[in-house]
């Protein structure tokens, strides 16, 4: 199929512009380097069942920049993307957030690869992609506590997710959690996970994402105290019985 360049820069930047937020020609183009190489190399890497223009534009790369007209983020830098798959959201918010660090993490080496060579690619610095599961690196004394925001899109339920990405936050650090409709259950489902892990659920915001009909949301959650130790535990066993 061919992909025209002039209409997905098109499609992008109106999505771009509801979004209200700023952005250059730069970054327009890196979306669309971005695009290409993620059609290539999707096969390769198994990467996003998602691959028409349209919906990549929309499904991926609009629905990781929404939350930034909704984040007073100051003068704090260092993030992480936990399960971040093809990059979605960390690799694009770390497009239009140039200075900041960015770690993206996930346990699929493939997807790892394929962002070390898209970062190449895109002469991106201050990116780092590791391959890993939350579980183990939240037990690293240089990943523990280290972090002023963590992000993570569709990788577990709020009560396993927490447990993931509270322990990597400094306290007074924000986790931004991207999630369905059913988050108001899975909302419930999380009040012994917080009160475990020492985090608070700080506001839920609606968001709208151009050109999509999907109900989206994001909690924000706020690390409050210490983590025990002891959390996260071994890996896999969050998932296996939730807090
Ligand atoms: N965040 C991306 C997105 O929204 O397109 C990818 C979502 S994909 C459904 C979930 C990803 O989380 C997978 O790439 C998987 O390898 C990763 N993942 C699941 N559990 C993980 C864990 N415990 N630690 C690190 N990565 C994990």
């Amino acid at each position: 199929m061919e992909i025209n360049k002039e209409k997905f820069i098109e499609k992008l930047e109106s999505g771009i512009k509801k979004l209200n937020i700023s952005y250059s020609n730069e970054q327009l183009e890196q979306l669309w380097e971005y695009y290409l190489f993620f059609i290539q190399e999707n096969k390769k890497y198994n990467l996003s069942t998602i691959t028409e223009p349209e919906a990549v534009i929309k499904k991926h790369f609009l629905d990781s920049l929404v939350i930034l007209n909704q984040l007073d983020l100051g003068q704090r830098k260092r993030w992480l993307d936990i399960g971040t798959g093809a990059g979605f959201p960390g690799m694009v918010l770390k497009l239009f957030l140039p200075g900041d660090s960015f770690y993206l993490l996930d346990s699929s080496s493939k997807k790892v690869n394929f962002l070390n060579q898209l970062s190449y690619k895109l002469g991106l610095t201050g990116i780092d992609a590791t391959h890993g599961r939350a579980e183990d690196l939240a037990q690293i004394e240089e990943w523990r506590g280290s972090f002023d925001y963590v992000c993570s899109r569709a990788v577990a339920s709020l009560n396993v997710l927490l447990e993931y990405a509270v322990p990597f936050l400094k306290i007074g650090g924000f986790a931004y959690l991207y999630k369905g409709p059913e988050y108001k259950e899975e909302i419930k489902e999380a009040e012994q996970a917080l009160n475990i892990l020492g985090a608070e659920i700080k506001e839920t915001i609606e968001l709208d994402v151009p050109g999509l009909k999907a109900e989206r949301y994001l909690i924000v959650i706020e690390k409050t105290d210490l983590t025990d130790k002891k959390y996260p535990r071994r890996a896999g066993i969050p998932k296996k019985r939730p807090l």
